[in-house]
């Protein structure tokens, strides 16, 4: 959305590609704190609202759909969505995030959507009272954690090492937490349950092998994130890992071709980082198209 506002600013005619709703990972946040001119912060959703709003006042168009594959030809660059309508542009900024990563577990898939989520807003509710694990040590675990002692009774937070990776000032909170039950330097071996639901998750302590059942209702899974690239994946230079990796100008190998946000290689992924991206990648995208001119 920062790289749609800049481009329409900019004078250019600029078309926003979304799959599901304009705002991409922050409508998965339940409160953003880090945002400034947000003092008391703002929630995922209504920062994701007031984004899109902004992005439309300025005349920017929205197309519904998800991009499939991207080509290079003399006419330019052209973008084929799922429903085969084609998008041909001069000038195309990747602004597509990232997406949850999985365990890769016993019983993950099977209770997908039975006990098992990679969303505490979204499935939260569902677990009123009940015993649930929160997997990982990042940011986004300790986050949802948090969020989901408003529901659980108990929230185990399951981590493979022996110290969390989140920032310090979110290791304080969770303190303040007494329903947050941290499971350190231990894995889950494997999900199981009735067939229907889940019923508990088998944690395997790193350090000895011993196994330990966990009695829980619920599985949150928040175990970092992967590119969203597969539309243009091997066809702009990625690290490793799949992430974009671009130049001080948000400029990927290609040329006309931009990438901002969770999408590319960088240090921070937040919101603030990501918009400032956008921006730029915009500003290039306008040199660009000037020099083509
Ligand atoms: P992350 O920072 O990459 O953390 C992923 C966590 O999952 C790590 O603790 C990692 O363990 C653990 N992990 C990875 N693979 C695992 C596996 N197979 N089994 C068990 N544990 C596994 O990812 P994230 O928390 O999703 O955050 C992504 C980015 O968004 C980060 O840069 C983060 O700072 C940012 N973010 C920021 C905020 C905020 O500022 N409030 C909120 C959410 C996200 P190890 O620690 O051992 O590697």
């Amino acid at each position: 959305m920062a790289a749609g506002m800049y481009s329409l600013r900019a004078g250019m005619k600029t078309t926003i590609i979304e799959k599901f709703y304009p705002g991409g990972s922050i409508l998965l946040t339940e409160r953003i704190d880090n945002y400034p001119g947000f003092p008391e912060g703002v929630t995922g959703t209504e920062l994701a609202e007031k984004m899109k709003n902004q992005y439309v006042r300025f005349g920017g168009e929205i197309v519904e759909g998800e991009a499939e594959d991207v080509s290079f030809g003399d006419d330019g660059i052209r973008i084929r969505l799922k429903d085969g309508k084609e998008i041909t542009t001069k000038a195309l900024i990747i602004a597509s995030g990232s997406s949850r990563r999985k365990l890769g577990v016993p019983g993950e898939d099977e209770y997908t959507g039975k006990g098992v989520s990679f969303c505490a807003v979204c499935d939260g509710a569902f677990f009123k009272d009940k015993k649930i694990a929160v997997v990982g040590g990042g940011d986004a675990a300790l986050e949802e954690a948090i969020y989901l002692t408003r529901y659980a009774q108990i929230c185990y937070l399951i981590h493979r090492r022996d110290e969390f990776r989140a920032s310090a000032y979110l290791q304080e909170e969770i303190k303040k937490y007494p329903a947050i039950k941290p499971v350190l330097s231990s894995v889950i071996d494997r999900i199981e349950g009735d067939g229907k639901s889940v019923r508990k998750v088998i944690v395997r302590r790193k350090d000895t092998d011993e196994l330990k059942p966990l009695d829980v209702d619920g599985v949150f899974i928040s175990v970092g994130q992967k590119p969203n690239v597969e539309f243009i994946d091997g066809k702009v230079e990625q690290n490793p890992g799949g992430y974009i990796m671009t130049d001080y100008r948000m400029q990927t190998s290609v040329k006309g071709v931009f990438a901002c946000g969770d999408v590319i290689r960088k240090s921070l992924y937040q919101v603030v980082t990501a918009c400032g991206e956008g921006a730029t990648a915009a500003s290039s995208a306008e040199k660009h198209l000037s020099q083509l001119e």
